[in-house]
């Protein structure tokens, strides 16, 4: 007899992950190799390590390890906001008047609000132990510069940051709270690097873009004695430090005999999914089990459903790797959309090819049916969503109202990666009506993917 589910199914600390799991271990079919964006040649670890640590470049290139162990420190970190707890909608399911039983995967249980604080703390872990004296990086929301600068002050690293200047001024909080856990917080593109002077005296009075911090802050870490370059996401470090979401999700879903049918995540360089998915995507391609995955993009940056596969720069600036990946061209720039963490123009290798392959699903949905997910959440469950998150919250409800349709009893798992709390601007523009839901054309599709460098392999 199936055992009475509770609202929430916590973890005992013991129960915890001792490894992370390395998903393209378990794929037949690798994903393609990074390149050397002078040489286009697949880099090395020597060559990542003059970008990233050491033990990150070894990590970035593993894909042969299936699981690899979480140092005892960090397992300790984890253990302040961890385990992430797994909730049963209940709420959700009464409001709906579905026969789907809704369970999600809570991340914005942390200071930082979401998700990003799984790999951050893993990056300044190796940083540290590797003797450096701190690292730069990105942020365009927030969220990761947010996360990293929380990771830093815990082991007692520098913490540079480059904000997208648009960001910076316009989140003036989560600038503060990134200068409170003692990172600095440099408006991008700046006059501190010479990538940014170059952009500035191009661009006088640009708002400036992800793509140019990264730039930045990858010339900040060369330049600088004893730092490396960090990055929130699209990255496979990233991707395994995630699997922590999947492995505690698997655990607690196996305490009570459950079995998800269809697992869902918001994709934006595809760290929380793949790591959501990863424990049970590894039992699918070991063929001991069958889920449906379902990656959700907004309309406005559609790389898995509207992009091609192809090799890409990471970043605009194409100082980073070459990956391949579904990707709308580095130079695509996308409309102004509220969920700045789904705003990549690429998606992470590991998903590219499992999407290749057939094995995962993609839907694109607009931005103010997101926020009328988001709202409608909110109100039954309590918990107030970024709107990242809510991309997942939106497929997870039309999931569960075709089952409502069908009278299937669909068993549906999604990830909620984060709170919105910092996102209240793009909440008031839902409820004045002054939300668009601008959707590329095949003409702006067109002009990125003309930009995508050719390269013959
Ligand atoms: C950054 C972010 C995302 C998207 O990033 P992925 O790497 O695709 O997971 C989603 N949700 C929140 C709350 C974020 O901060």
């Amino acid at each position: 007899m199936q055992k009475e589910i509770p609202y929430k199914i916590y973890l005992e600390e013991s129960e915890l992950p001792k490894a992370w799991l390395n998903l393209r271990a378990f794929m037949v079919r690798k994903p393609a190799p990074l390149l050397n964006p002078t040489t286009f040649q697949p880099m090395t670890q020597a060559d990542l390590a003059k970008i990233f640590c050491d033990e990150l470049a070894k990590q970035e290139i593993d894909d042969q390890t299936p699981y690899i162990p979480i140092p005892q420190e960090i397992v300790d970190f984890y253990k302040m906001y961890r385990p992430a707890p797994l909730v049963r909608a209940y709420c959700l399911e009464k409001a709906l008047g579905t026969p789907a039983k809704i369970y999600y995967k809570f991340e914005g249980n942390n200071t930082s609000g979401s998700h990003k604080l799984n790999s951050a703390i893993a990056q300044a872990y190796y940083a540290k132990e590797q003797g450096l004296k701190g690292v730069t990086t990105e942020t365009g929301a927030g969220q990761w510069g947010t996360a990293l600068s929380m990771a830093c002050s815990y082991f007692g690293l520098d913490c540079k940051v480059f904000m997208v200047k648009v960001s910076y001024e316009q989140k003036p909080f989560r600038r503060e709270v990134m200068r409170t856990y003692g990172a600095s917080v440099t408006p991008s593109p700046s006059t501190t690097t010479s990538v940014g002077r170059k952009i500035l005296e191009e661009f006088p009075g640009t708002s400036g873009s992800l793509g140019c911090a990264i730039s930045e802050a990858v010339e900040a870490a060369n330049r600088l004695d004893g730092y490396r370059y960090a990055l929130g996401s699209v990255l496979n470090q990233v991707l395994l430090h995630q699997s922590v979401i999947g492995l505690e999700a698997k655990t607690a879903m196996d305490k009570y005999g459950v079995k998800p049918d269809v697992i869902i995540g918001c994709a934006g360089g595809g760290s929380n999914l793949g790591g959501l998915i990863a424990p049970f995507m590894a039992e699918q391609l070991q063929g001991k089990e069958h889920y449906q995955f379902i990656a959700v993009e907004p309309a406005s940056c559609p790389s898995l459903t509207r992009g091609k596969y192809a090799y890409d720069y990471c970043d605009t600036g194409r100082v980073c790797p070459l990956q391949k990946m579904y990707t709308l061209g580095s130079g695509f720039i996308p409309s102004s959309s509220h969920a700045g963490g789904l705003r990549y123009h690429g998606m992470t290798s590991t998903l590219s090819e499992l999407r290749e392959q057939g094995l995962l699903e993609a839907r694109a949905v607009e931005q103010t049916s997101v926020f009328a997910a988001a709202e409608q959440f909110a109100r039954v469950e309590g918990i107030l969503p970024a709107p990242e998150s809510a991309h997942a919250i939106r497929v997870a409800i039309d999931e569960a109202m075709k089952c409502k349709q069908t009278g299937e009893e669909k068993t549906i798992l999604f990830g909620l990666t984060g709170t919105g709390y910092f996102d209240m601007y793009a909440y008031e523009k839902f409820h004045d009506g002054k939300m668009s839901d601008y959707i590329p054309t095949e003409e702006d599709l067109a002009k990125g993917i003309a930009g995508l460098p050719k390269i013959d392999l």
